[in-house]
């Protein structure tokens, strides 16, 4: 049986992995875009401030170690169901007998113009490398992030500690899909603390482009021109699916997948932030495009690839700073009863419906997140201990008896 994985991100490294340990004779294909072995995105920040590459690497041995045929620099163009097979740039094809679309997804700016030259998208290592090589060789001491989602945040961060001037425009909040407005204006804050000058409102509001042939700013809605050595697109993440279009594979704003992650079409699979995959919590489709959820959606392929009838339990909504010294989570939803305590540049939220955490917000003080996210995840009725669960020292040490029994835990 022969599986082709395109793309050799979390998602297609963990299909490869899993498919390895429970298969030693699969005939296992990976292609990959990235001129690199494969590698972990979110590692990058950590990799870029402190130049050690921990995490970041699967190891050059990688496919030596997993026995699998490994393509770097070898992109997929165009799939072709009928014939089980997949086209690749610059000529060549590949047959399949099992398909796994893991491509991830690319950050772009709202409204603007994509693949612009000069305009840096920061989810690809090579991107990455290129802007930052810009930096190191002193070519760049200003930088304009496009955007102020949970990973535009993460670059704003990152390129002010490496000294750059960084300007962030922010269209109406920081982290508006994760954050409630006022954690967004806690944040907002320890951004200008930082010295990330922070341009927002209607009048910030990015139109175009401007500068020919590479951008060198961008024109607002107010006539202002902002410029920067260094032009960044984060306000969202969309995913890679250019290449299927004509394959017959439905999508929407990803690849749409069913409840064991396979596509439309007979033994064509999709994980990770390529896939629309059902929420956890509120069973919507939706990109919730991080790390845990490449990771277990690679698993749930593979046991369905292998005729295992797995179902996916559904995609965490949940988001983390941990890089950079600004501790922030974000997970689950921002309805409901809110509960909420506030103590200098420390504000922390939890949000319950029917007595059930749905989501919380944790800003300057994460501690307590892995209980709150247990409880949440098994809908736990918190109303014995609803008014302790802000208690500082809940779940640290100390677990309430009622909460250890709502969480099963003798
Ligand atoms: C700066 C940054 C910080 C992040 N921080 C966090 C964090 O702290 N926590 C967290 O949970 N998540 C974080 N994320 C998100 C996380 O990186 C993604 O959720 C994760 O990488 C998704 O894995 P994936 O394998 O689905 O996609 P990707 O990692 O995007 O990998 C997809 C791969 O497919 C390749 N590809 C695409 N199209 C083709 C094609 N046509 N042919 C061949 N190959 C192709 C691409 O080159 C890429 O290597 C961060 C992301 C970035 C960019």
């Amino acid at each position: 049986m022969k599986t082709i994985i395109i793309g050799a991100g979390p998602a297609g490294v963990t299909v490869a992995e899993t498919l390895r340990q429970y298969d030693q004779q699969a005939d296992i294909v990976m292609l990959s875009s990235e001129p690199y072995p494969p590698y972990s995105p979110p590692a990058m920040v950590e990799y870029f401030a402190t130049g050690r590459p921990v995490h970041l690497w699967k190891g050059n041995d990688f496919p030596q170690r997993m026995d699998v045929d490994y393509r770097q620099g070898v992109e997929v163009v165009r799939v072709e169901p009928q014939r089980r097979t997949v086209r690749l740039a610059g000529g060549g094809e590949e047959s399949y007998d099992q398909l796994v679309i893991a491509a991830g997804g690319r950050l772009y700016a709202a409204g603007l113009e994509e693949n612009r030259p000069g305009v840096y998208n920061f989810k690809s290592l090579s991107a990455a490398e290129e802007l930052l090589g810009r930096v190191r060789r002193g070519e760049a001491h200003t930088a304009l992030i496009v955007g102020a989602g949970f990973i535009g945040v993460e670059i704003a961060l990152l390129l002010r500690e490496m000294g750059l001037e960084v300007t962030q425009l922010v269209r109406s909040r920081v982290m508006r899909q994760m954050l409630d407005p006022e954690t967004s204006e806690v944040v907002l804050g320890m951004l200008r603390d930082r010295g990330i000058q922070t341009r927002r409102g209607a009048d910030a509001d990015a139109v175009a482009f401007v500068g020919e042939p590479r951008a060198e700013a961008v024109k607002m809605r107010s006539g202002d021109v902002v410029s920067a050595d260094l032009l960044v697109a984060a306000t969202g993440l969309r995913p890679n699916i250019e290449f299927l279009e004509e394959s017959g594979i439905e999508m929407a704003w990803g690849v749409v997948v069913d409840d064991h992650l396979r596509t439309n079409l007979p033994d064509i699979y999709a994980a990770g932030d390529v896939a629309e995959t059902l929420d956890r919590l509120t069973g919507e489709r939706y990109v919730h495009a991080i790390f845990p959820n490449a990771v277990a959606q690679a698993t749930v392929v593979v046991h369905n690839l292998l005729g295992w009838d797995t179902a996916y339990e559904g995609a965490d909504n949940m988001n983390s700073l941990k890089h950079l010294g600004l501790p922030l989570m974000a997970v689950g939803q921002m309805e409901g009863e809110e509960l909420r305590v506030r103590k200098g540049g420390v504000l922390r939220k939890i949000y319950l419906q029917d007595d059930r955490i749905a989501g919380f917000r944790l800003t300057g003080d994460v501690s307590g997140a892995g209980i709150y996210r247990s409880l949440m995840n098994k809908r736990a009725d918190v109303r014995p201990f609803k008014q302790r669960l802000l208690e500082p020292n809940f779940g640290m040490g100390f677990i309430e008896e009622s909460a250890r029994s709502a969480l099963s835990l003798s």
